[in-house]
């Protein structure tokens, strides 16, 4: 079984369609994909029609990433199978999805301050209906040819955390994202806890008390986690009880990670399937 729970397409900052995801999914022999775009489920009617549509053994799991903030420092939370249409919880994911427009337009004007001769009908026009973020403002850079890749964009000379033409955007508590998922018969898995290049971590006494506010797991092996890294939070889930995933973060051709290149044991993943009351995984039927 090869289970990857983290990728991105369209409806946020992909490439794929999520009717592209899936089929990539199928095509690259994964068992089960999870859709986790960032702050929305706008994704998930069309990639369960591509699932239903196809010829193999694809499980569709669906979920989101939540943009959240502790103390200062941004940071990502997973969630799945949830029910899309428990109303306390889509209203906080509309509530940040709609905050991304007004900061992506002040991003748009930090950069024009500085000479950039980006538009936000460009970044608007690169984000299509996705929910919008710095990944579209960094392929508008690239565009332009302020910078070389996408990633070269998140420093602090441009869009990394902090940078010059950084704006932040309205970000759940962590604990209120846990309690609102588990309300709406969710699990949740904090993404890449350890990722140090995308900015500031959280401390693992934060971790502890996250987890004793009911987080399900963390993600352990995913490509911004070192091999020492993965070790250290690998014995941490152990210590307090949480699931380990492994997942690509997969974003198409945005960024260098393939699907299926960093995977979930079977058994962690029956367990969050086990959890979930809000929704079931989608197969073809
Ligand atoms: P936003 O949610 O708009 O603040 O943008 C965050 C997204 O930017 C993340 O989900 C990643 O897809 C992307 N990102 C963050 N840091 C980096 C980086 N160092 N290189 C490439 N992409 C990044
Ligand atoms: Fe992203
Ligand atoms: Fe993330
Ligand atoms: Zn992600």
């Amino acid at each position: 079984m090869r289970i990857d729970l983290h990728a991105h397409s369209t409806a946020s900052d992909g490439t794929d369609t999520p009717a592209e995801l899936v089929r990539n999914a199928a095509a690259e022999g994964l068992d089960v994909v999870a859709l986790t775009d960032h702050d929305t489920v706008g994704g998930y009617a069309e990639a369960a029609d591509a699932v239903r549509a196809l010829d193999g053994a694809l499980t569709l799991v669906t979920g989101a990433e939540l943009s959240c903030r502790l103390g200062g420092t941004s940071l990502h939370m997973l969630a799945y199978l949830f029910d899309p249409a428990e109303p306390t919880l889509a209203a906080e994911r509309e509530l940040v999805r709609d905050d991304r427009v007004p900061r992506a337009k002040g991003m748009v004007a930090r950069l024009r301050d500085l000479g950039v001769p980006i538009t936000w009908e460009q970044v608007a026009r690169i984000a299509g209906n996705g929910s919008v973020g710095r990944p579209h403002v960094a392929s508008a850079l690239v565009e332009l040819g302020v910078v070389e890749t996408v990633s070269d964009a998140f420093t602090e000379e441009w869009l990394a955390d902090g940078g010059r033409a950084y704006v932040e955007k309205h970000e759940l508590d962590p604990f209120d994202a846990i309690r609102l998922v588990k309300g709406a018969g969710g699990v949740t898995v904090f993404a890449h806890p350890a990722a140090a290049k995308r900015g500031r971590t959280i401390p693992e006494a934060a971790i502890a008390e996250l987890a004793a506010a009911g987080l399900d797991g963390i993600e352990v092996d995913h490509m911004d986690h070192d091999e020492p890294t993965r070790a250290r939070l690998r014995a941490l889930a152990a210590e307090l009880g949480l699931l380990a995933t492994g997942s690509s973060d997969y974003h198409g051709s945005r960024k260098s990670c393939r699907l299926g290149e960093y995977t979930t044991d079977p058994e962690v993943y029956r367990e969050i399937s086990r959890r979930a009351t809000g929704a079931v995984p989608i197969t073809a039927i």
